[in-house]
């Protein structure tokens, strides 16, 4: 049996390009003998992968990468994206049902407020362009009870094939990210609201690729991760693709400093991204450790 796990995917009911139902088998041809489906903002594939895992034995973790606001003090200084994941959540929990949708709704009164930006900017691209490729991806098709999440990735990707840009990267850096022409916040979770809702449906929430938080440095990183243990964090995601050797060792000591459990992953989009399945080679050890954790939360 392998001994790697890969604890942060994403499929089409997010912005991957693969079916929750065929990323086990995906998962288990990659060498992996545990793995976390972890969309933005979604439990609605997790149980068409759950039951596609059962069938071939592979160790699959329910989870949900939540995206909140990074601001925890109210000052505005301009950071990074805050998510966090949750891992060994239930799938059918009520109460991250209500977010999803809530996020659903805020997504769908920003992104038309993008598509206007764009106009005006001379970029003809429609939102019904959007909406068809988040819902016409591969395989996609047969998971009818799946309400996609349709985000930016989408609107980078018709970008792209209408010839405005050549990369997602460039999509972000020109028009959709905070210093882009078309930038348009939206509604966002609190990072205490996301905490307890990953809490109240039986997981463990854990810090998400800190990198992309973009603190200044080190100091910045520990009272960020001080203020969100008191929040009842759990873990750090330590491996991940953009993760540099020596990034890892930063979050490894901070997790210890914390009391923090590790996790790991290789944050797989599919075909949108260059990023392999397994390519972070997380040990198995991390999702048994992390597994424990959280069937003694259940049980205390
Ligand atoms: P949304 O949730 O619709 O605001 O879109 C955010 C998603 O876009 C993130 O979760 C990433 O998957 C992706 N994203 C954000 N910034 C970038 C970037 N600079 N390059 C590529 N993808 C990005
Ligand atoms: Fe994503
Ligand atoms: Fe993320
Ligand atoms: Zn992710």
């Amino acid at each position: 049996m392998s001994d790697c796990c890969d604890l942060h995917l994403h499929s089409t009911a997010s912005d991957g390009t693969d079916a929750p139902r065929d990323l086990p088998r995906l998962c288990r041809d990659a060498g992996l003998s545990a793995f976390a489906l972890t969309d933005h903002d979604t439990t609605a594939g997790l149980a068409a992968c759950a039951a596609a895992a059962k069938k071939i034995k592979i160790d699959f973790v329910p989870g949900i990468e939540l995206s909140a606001n990074p601001d925890l003090d109210h000052t505005g200084k301009p950071f990074g994206t805050l998510h966090l994941l949750g891992h060994f959540i239930d799938p059918d929990d009520p109460g991250l049902a209500t977010i999803t949708q809530r996020m659903i709704e805020a997504r769908a009164q920003r992104n038309p407020r993008i598509i206007e930006k764009l106009n005006a900017q001379g970029v003809r691209i429609t939102y019904q362009q959007v909406l068809d490729r988040a819902r016409t991806l591969p395989a996609a098709d047969e998971d009818k009870q799946i309400e996609t999440i349709v985000g930016r990735p989408h609107i980078a990707q018709v970008l792209i094939e209408a010839g405005y840009v050549k990369s997602i990267h460039e999509a972000f850096t020109k028009y959709l990210g905070p210093a882009g022409g078309a930038y348009t916040r939206r509604d966002r979770l609190g990072a205490a609201e996301a905490i307890d809702a990953i809490h109240a449906a039986g997981g463990l929430a854990s810090l998400a690729h800190p990198v992309q938080l973009k603190l200044p440095d080190d100091a910045a990183l520990e009272r960020f991760a001080a203020k969100l243990k008191t929040l009842g964090l759990d873990g750090i995601e330590t491996r991940h693709s953009d993760h540099a050797p020596a990034d890892v060792q930063r979050f490894t000591r901070l997790a210890e400093r914390f009391t923090l459990r590790t996790t790991g992953g290789s944050d797989y989009h599919g075909s949108r991204k260059t990023v392999r399945l397994n390519s972070q080679a997380v040990p198995r050890a991390v999702y048994e450790n992390l597994r424990d954790a959280a069937m003694s939360r259940s049980t205390a």
